[in-house]
């Protein structure tokens, strides 16, 4: 049985390397620097979430008008899942920081070398992501 475990621990390992070299984007399409690959990895499950779940208001849009929908408050339903779309897709990375080499002191950022899009101006914040 230990070989199996080998087996097992490199096949993690190797999804791990193959996640660690990966080439991760931001929003405005640009290659994001090493340093935050792991953040824009995060912020493309963050997207792939969010599409899920606009998907799953399109079910529920189509499933409105059967009749055994019609208990179910399909409208505040979409509002909830609206607000939930929101509320991820503000909080999710959008770009990096320009702070680039003083990563201390950052006002922009606090540190954490990238952005929301609520925190890059002259981004319409209201559009889609
Ligand atoms: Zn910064």
């Amino acid at each position: 049985m230990p070989r199996k475990r080998h087996r097992e621990r490199d096949e993690e390992y190797r999804k791990r390397m193959a996640e660690w070299r990966r080439r991760e984007y931001d929003a405005r399409g640009k290659l994001a620097p090493r340093y935050l690959r792991r953040v824009f990895h995060g912020r493309r499950k963050l997207m792939g979430w969010v599409r899920r779940l606009m998907a799953l208001k399109t079910d529920l849009a189509k499933l409105g008008d059967e009749p055994y929908c019609r208990e179910v408050d399909v409208a505040r339903t979409m509002k909830t899942l609206e607000a939930a779309r929101s509320l991820v897709s503000r909080g999710a990375p959008f770009v990096p920081c320009d702070c680039v080499g003083t990563e201390y002191g950052c006002e922009k950022c606090q540190g954490q070398r990238w952005l929301t899009i609520d925190q890059v101006p002259h981004v319409q914040s209201t559009g889609p992501l």
